[in-house]
């Protein structure tokens, strides 16, 4: 607990040069989140190995599957044989995409850690681009920002441009067209593991972080199977922890409009007092109906959102582990280097 409160304590750990031996000499970590992806995760590792062989010195690829409830896991354990550099971490239950990114770059030893996600959307032809920019562009995060988002349906569409219009609103962080789709450098993934809080909000902390960002862009391609796996709950549930995680000014906000609520209640009662001063007052009916609903609803919001930032407090103060984890399926290559080193 000291440690979470002594802020000396932090930065030394923030500035820490990082855990991951140097000897590791994987260039790349590839993290893959996975949810109900059975249908398409086979044919999307095909793509991605056959991309990564290509481009990129030593590599290694960590599926992260989030409680997955069809054949996800047998999947990936079906096409391992055929990829010495693929490991795997199954979690006890779906704990959620931010979790399972958690997991992915806590496992990671690369000198840089891509987030990428399962279901091909997006395209790994990329990440050629991604590791360029990265090792001659001195940037220590690459980002990929979605040009088209075609493929996603017009609800999908709104949502977001309300959900980044709030949060440019709120949190002064620009996310339009942001996407997982990020290349971290080792130093800003040892940044974000340092962080003490248990709720996430992958790509603001990373633009949190400040480090210097390229931007690359991309199609959204479509699904290569099955359909999202996010529920309007869940992104509601996402949006309100990502506000609330990086923000106080909705409190603020209900402070002024109870300022205001007060300045129309007091106009009112001039209203109220001047006609019955002049006998032309009425039943009044519609100004008392506008004044309880006004204040109700008014009231009530205050509630929520107090109550958001409440259950965030909450949360962080039971302090639980972000996931539990299951299984794990290491890679054959860091079987092979346990059993020469013991
Ligand atoms: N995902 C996950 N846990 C979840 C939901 C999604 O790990 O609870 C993964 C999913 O398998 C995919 C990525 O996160 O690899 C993006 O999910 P999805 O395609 O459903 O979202 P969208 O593309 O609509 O943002
Ligand atoms: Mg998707």
């Amino acid at each position: 607990m000291t440690l979470l409160l002594n802020p000396e304590t932090r930065r030394s750990e923030i500035t820490q040069p990082s855990n991951v031996p140097e000897s590791s000499g994987v260039e790349l970590s590839v993290v893959v989140p996975a949810f109900n992806e059975a249908l398409g995760i086979a044919a999307f590792l095909e793509l991605l190995f056959g991309v990564l062989h290509g481009c990129c010195g030593r590599f290694e690829v960590c599926v992260v599957d989030d409680g997955s409830r069809d054949d996800t896991w047998q999947r990936v354990a079906d096409v391992q044989a055929r990829f010495p550099e693929l490991s795997a971490i199954r979690f006890t239950r779906n704990f959620g995409k931010e979790a399972a990114i958690l997991a992915g770059l806590r496992h990671a030893v690369g000198r840089a850690v891509l987030v990428i996600d399962a279901d091909g959307q997006h395209p790994p032809a990329l990440i050629p681009q991604f590791l360029d920019t990265w090792r001659n562009g001195g940037a220590q995060i690459v980002a990929a920002r979605k040009a088209a988002r075609s493929s996603d349906s017009w609800m999908a569409r709104a949502s977001a441009r309300a959900f980044n219009m709030i949060m440019r609103m709120v949190t002064g962080l620009d996310l339009t067209g942001a996407s997982d789709y990020r290349l971290l450098d080792r130093r800003v993934v040892d940044a974000l593991l340092a962080f003490p809080e248990k709720v996430r909000f992958f790509r603001g902390m990373t633009v949190w972080t400040g480090f210097s960002t390229r931007h690359l862009s991309f199609d959204v391609a479509p699904r290569i199977a099955g359909t999202t796996q996010w529920s309007s709950a869940q992104l509601t549930k996402l949006a309100i922890s990502a506000i609330t995680a990086y923000s106080a000014k909705p409190l603020g906000m209900i402070f002024r409009l109870g300022m205001i609520g007060m300045a129309a209640a007091f106009l009112l009662l001039m209203q109220a007092l001047y006609s019955w001063l002049a006998n032309i007052a009425v039943s009044g009916w519609t100004s008392m109906t506008v004044i309880v609903l006004f204040f109700g609803s008014a009231n009530l919001l205050g509630i929520g959102v107090l109550g958001a930032y409440l259950a965030q407090v909450f949360d962080e103060i039971k302090a639980r582990p972000e996931y539990l984890i299951d299984k794990e399926l290491r890679s054959r290559v860091s079987r092979a280097q346990s059993s020469s080193d013991g």
